[in-house]
């Protein structure tokens, strides 16, 4: 079985992943320098991306607001989120491992590389996931995927293997929806400006939902 191949099987076994997408690196190349995934792996050639769905029926009932005494979709969305994080991380382990025993220098990222002074990560899932043909960004700032809208979490393996890329998404996903901009509770989404999607303060919605304990409508209300 081609190299390739044997990643995507890996990928499509039982306690695989959902998704799995590839990206070259030369699709990096107008990222500053500390953002490519040469900044970690220096022979990358191509970026595997991985997703799991997180579920729908849980996603859907996130609320703003966590009132005293009820029952919190939060906390139930919150303990799903670790496992599929979890179980995605292993998988991407697994292709990595797989990757360096052909010998072909390989790393996965874990999952969450968030420095929360700036909200940013040195390596972006969501950019990884657009340029593997996963999905596009949606008015939320969230990747919307065609199987799972918003519905997904990433992991990521940097390989010096030359993997054939997977073509780029180019639908329109939003179209003339503007939910997730409506029900933002914060004022965080704001329609595009000049083109610019998403519109969107991450600092403004950080705030919100530390001091809400969560949030996740424009999550819980996209129609994707
Ligand atoms: S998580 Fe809440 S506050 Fe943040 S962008 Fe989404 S809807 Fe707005
Ligand atoms: S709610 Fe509508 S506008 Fe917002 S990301 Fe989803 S499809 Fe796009």
């Amino acid at each position: 079985m081609e190299v390739r191949d044997k990643v995507i099987d890996i990928c499509a076994q039982a306690n695989g992943v959902d998704l799995v997408g590839i990206a070259p690196v030369e699709r990096f190349s107008d990222l500053p320098e500390n953002s490519r995934p040469t900044a970690y792996l220096p022979s990358t050639k191509s970026v595997v991306v991985l997703g799991s769905q997180v579920f729908e029926v849980l996603t859907k009932r996130l609320t703003a607001q966590k009132k005293v005494g009820e029952v919190s979709f939060r906390d139930f969305y919150d303990a799903h989120n670790e496992t599929v994080v979890h179980d995605l991380t292993q998988t991407a382990y697994r292709v990595a491992r797989y990757l360096t025993n052909q010998g072909f220098a390989s790393m996965n990222i874990g999952q969450d590389l968030t420095d929360y002074r700036t909200i940013t990560g040195p390596f972006s899932f969501k950019f990884a996931a657009i340029q593997a043909g996963l999905g596009v960004l949606g008015k939320s700032g969230l990747l919307i995927t065609p199987e799972y809208g918003p519905r997904i979490k990433l992991s990521a393996v940097l390989t010096e293997a030359d993997l054939a890329g997977d073509p780029l998404n180019t639908d329109d996903v939003c179209g003339d929806c503007d939910i997730c901009i409506k029900v933002c509770p914060s004022g965080a989404l704001k329609p595009p400006e000049q083109g610019k999607i998403p519109n969107y303060d991450r600092f403004v919605c950080n705030s919100f939902y530390t001091a809400n304990e969560g949030c996740g409508m424009c999550l819980a209300k996209c129609p994707r």
